[in-house]
């Protein structure tokens, strides 16, 4: 079957299938993916051969859901700092991989790695939540993105003359952005929160000027009156996604708007309180997720910044998939530059530097439109630090026009006054977004 049709759209079809099982064939479904996945994580990835010998796990002491807690988080700054021949299942050829990289939404550049599976399954994992949203095939869709993460190669539907795309970059100002939109006449929107936020604060008659049904927005929390705003002025239906890119889309509204289903096929999403237990429906935890398909580079109990509330009530949609709920999360403040243009936060994925290799991790603060500060923590000590400054000198005034940049390397970058790390922040107050 899989030779006959692409793999993308067999994938399509089963995650499809999955909507309409009951709970408790969703959750053995989830119990057998889960434990082929700790399995061969043990047999065949050295990092997590090691973790589990520390923690004197075997994968056989996996009997129940509850049982995954004996293995112990793995956090960003371990695979930071893991090689990532370790961290990559055995005899991998690592050319035919495709890297991704990221700062995520703490500071920290990462590196992942996945093969033209893994790409099509989360492919097919985002299609699902688009149809179900009210994506059509033939919907035309623009795409607000980083440019290096634009798709090289059409989809199965673009090569059947379907689903046209136009990508616009982020690194666009909102006014060119908003001509790329109007030029192209989409069905749908779909970008970064903050790049929605922007071109709705910015344009108040963008409902004349883009006649889109749908909006898809991600990679940052939207509070409801930002929700509210995008949507009302855009005149058509916001749907928030949770995704990261070590392990894609997790989490979406549905027309219900009552929370985001989980992904529970593709991902086991777990909700740990402090002291590492899980907290109960109701309750606020930090999301710890076992990808569940990835078996190049697993991630197992993968620890995400992110703080949500499990919910057990049964959407009005009829899906079987477990909703949560947000309520604080990634809180990146706006940035603006030196002519009053705001910025995505969302920039600073690996931008401003060529590598990410050196950085453990970076924060921006803008104290003013006129100065910038990008404090950075190195793994070690930087040999050509001066042409690294340079060239990242360079592409901020590209960006933020003339304004200083000022770098402040440093062995750790300390916390905030509440506690935790946002990369960004703004000490300018009248036009940041209060969340
Ligand atoms: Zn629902």
């Amino acid at each position: 079957m899989i030779a006959l049709i692409p793999r993308m759209l067999f994938y399509l079809h089963r995650l499809r299938r999955n909507l309409r099982l009951k709970p408790s064939d969703l959750r053995k479904l989830q119990w057998e993916k889960l434990r082929a996945t700790v399995k061969h994580a043990y047999e065949h990835v050295p990092f997590y051969h090691r973790k589990f010998k520390g923690a004197r796990f075997n994968p056989d002491d996996l009997k129940t859901f509850d049982d995954l807690r004996k293995i112990p988080v793995t956090t960003k700054l371990e695979v930071q700092a893991c090689d990532l021949l370790d961290m990559v299942t055995e005899n991998t050829d690592l050319d035919s991989l495709t890297k991704r990289r990221t700062s995520g939404s703490t500071g920290v550049p990462l590196t992942t790695l996945v093969d033209g599976r893994v790409s099509d399954f989360e492919a097919a994992v985002w299609m699902r939540a688009l149809f179900e949203d009210g994506l059509r095939v033939r919907d035309k869709m623009s795409v607000i993105a980083d440019p290096r993460s634009f798709p090289k190669k059409e989809s199965v539907f673009q090569r059947l003359g379907l689903a046209k795309r136009k990508y616009i970059s982020i690194f666009d100002s909102a006014e060119r952005q908003l001509a790329l939109i109007k030029e192209f006449k989409p069905d749908v929107v779909k970008g970064y929160a903050s790049s929605l936020f922007i071109l709705a604060e910015e344009f108040e008659d963008l409902v004349g000027e883009i006649e889109s049904r749908l909006v898809f927005s991600g990679a940052e929390v939207l509070d409801a009156p930002s929700k509210k705003l995008i949507s009302s002025r855009f005149g058509a239906e916001l749907f928030d996604c949770y995704a990261c890119s070590e392990l894609g889309l997790l989490a979406w509204e549905c027309k219900e708007h009552s929370g985001y289903h989980v992904n529970a096929d593709s991902v086991l999403m777990e909700f740990v309180g402090d002291g590492g237990e899980a907290v109960a429906f109701g309750e606020k935890g930090r999301v710890v997720c076992t990808g569940l398909f990835n078996r190049v580079m697993p991630l197992i109990r993968y620890e995400l910044d992110d703080v949500v509330v499990p919910v057990n009530d049964e959407c009005a949609c009829g899906r079987s998939l477990p909703l949560v709920k947000f309520v604080e999360g990634r809180a990146d403040d706006l940035l603006v530059a030196a002519d009053g243009r705001l910025i995505s936060p969302t920039l600073f994925f690996p931008y401003p530097f060529e590598s990410v290799d050196w950085i453990k991790r970076f924060r921006v603060i803008q104290e003013s439109r006129k100065r910038l500060v990008i404090q950075v923590a190195p793994k070690k000590a930087v040999e050509n630090q001066s042409q690294i400054i340079e060239a990242a000198e360079r592409k901020l005034h590209e960006l933020f026009g003339n304004l200083e940049v000022k770098f402040e390397f440093m062995e750790n970058i300390p916390l905030d006054n509440s506690g935790k790390f946002r990369k960004v922040i703004s000490r300018i107050n009248s036009r940041s977004r209060n969340r």
